[in-house]
């Protein structure tokens, strides 16, 4: 098999990952062989200092020894399958960054033979990236658990990110749906990159100049949808990893319905906005102040999809609003519907030298529909108190499955700025 067919279907393989989301373009070069993006996955990330990449996102393999039902590449599912060699990911990597279509790797595998052995490959590729052709750009390799930590932490010498995937909400879920797997194993390994990321930046407070490791830090990706798992188990894991293993994001990836699939898995995707909405409350609870149980609660454990977790929280608080934005304190400011973090950040700055009028929060650009209900300025009251909640929903919101209302514009660029 040629190096274009094994990208082909590697790169295809590797789409399920949901770290970076987005596929290749359509542009075709004319002549190129493996300059063409089309279908070949180039996707774009960001780094951490918010800039996209353009990134390189292949699996070593789709051959794998585990049997994890939902997934495409599993042992006992009938793929096509191909492996690349060290060297071949290697040349692809080093000729599209020379071509300009990429900035980066992202690299994930299947198992093969073991998990230590699987590692020592990705570890090989970006060990020779680095070290051979001297590759500056963003690369972000998949750890695997149960490997050895001496692999996970020579994988973060090479790697700007390294991630694990917790792959479902609940160790229950993976005890049902990937048997080979355990929670434990992953929640090991994802302690000892942020015993070595502490350490690194202890011992850079005490002067010294410890050798690179992962400085993108750690993120994970979460299965949404493949077992009955309601959100507030989704988000109470994400919300355990971020405190414990200061995970710098946890992706939600809405479970896709595989051929042949088991007859546990459900037949269709969950709904897209459902997606969406676990990144809305994933936002509020990392930079909005929100506590998990203002979320989600026993009585309601999942989110409510006509609705931004947001503006279900004020919906249920009207006593709180209109939220006047002269006087407000921060906190309470960023619980206004359709105000983000910069937007707050602005108003905060700007009452210091003046009273904030309405036009001063037209300026902002926000989305004024849902916010005129919920904020006071000097020449703006709004008669919120007098509405009804279930107006103001019904008015603001979409409808009970909120397909039709996702604009996919406005969520990705939420998804990307966290603004809700
Ligand atoms: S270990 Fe990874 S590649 Fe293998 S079956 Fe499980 S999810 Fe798929």
């Amino acid at each position: 098999m040629d190096v274009r067919n094994k990208l082909e279907i590697l790169a295809d393989a590797a789409k399920y990952d949901a770290s970076c989301a987005s596929s290749g373009s359509k542009q075709a070069r004319a002549g190129s062989l493996l300059g063409s993006t089309e279908g070949m996955g180039i996707c774009h990330s960001y780094t951490p200092d918010g800039r996209c990449v353009s990134l390189l996102k292949i699996l070593l393999t789709n051959y794998c020894i585990y049997d994890c039902k939902y997934c495409i590449n599993r042992v006992s599912s009938d793929v096509p399958r191909a492996r690349f060699t060290v060297d071949e990911v290697v040349r692809l990597t080093i000729e599209f960054y020379r071509r300009n279509y990429i900035e980066g790797l992202f690299l994930s595998s299947g198992i093969i033979q073991n998990p230590d052995y699987t590692m020592e490959q990705l570890i090989a590729v970006a060990r020779t990236l680095r070290e051979v052709h001297r590759f500056g750009g963003y690369i972000h390799l998949k750890t695997i658990p149960k490997a050895a930590e001496r692999l996970t932490i020579e994988a973060g010498r090479w790697a700007d990110r390294i991630s694990i995937n917790i792959e479902l909400p609940t160790a229950a879920d993976l005890v049902e749906l990937a048997p080979e797997k355990r929670r434990e194993d992953v929640d090991e390994a994802m302690g000892d990159i942020r015993e070595e990321i502490d350490q690194r930046r202890d011992d850079r407070k005490a002067g010294l100049k410890p050798p690179t490791f992962a400085p993108a830090g750690q993120s994970t990706q979460m299965i949404v949808g493949a077992t009955d798992s309601p959100d507030a188990a989704i988000l109470g894991t994400a919300t355990d990893l971020y405190q414990r293993h200061r995970l710098r994001r946890v992706y939600y990836s809405a479970f896709s319905p595989i051929p042949f699939a088991d007859d546990r898995l459900p037949p269709a995707s969950p709904p897209l906005v459902r997606e969406h909405r676990l990144y809305q409350a994933d936002w509020l609870l990392r930079f909005y102040g929100f506590k998990l149980d203002e979320i989600v609660t026993p009585a309601a454990p999942n989110l409510a999809l006509d609705v931004d977790p947001k503006l279900a929280w004020a919906l249920a608080h009207r006593d709180q609003f209109p939220m006047d934005v002269n006087r407000a304190p921060r906190e309470l400011l960023l619980r206004i519907p359709g105000i983000g973090v910069r937007s707050v950040n602005r108003i905060v700055d700007s009452r210091r030298h003046r009273a904030i009028r309405l036009a001063d929060l037209r300026k902002l650009r926000l989305p004024w529909r849902r916010v005129q209900h919920f904020v006071a300025a000097i020449d703006h009251l709004p008669r919120a108190k007098d509405l009804e909640s279930e107006w103001l929903r019904a008015r603001l919101g979409g409808n009970a499955t909120g397909l039709r209302q996702l604009d996919l514009f406005e969520a990705a660029r939420s998804a990307h700025s966290g603004e809700v």
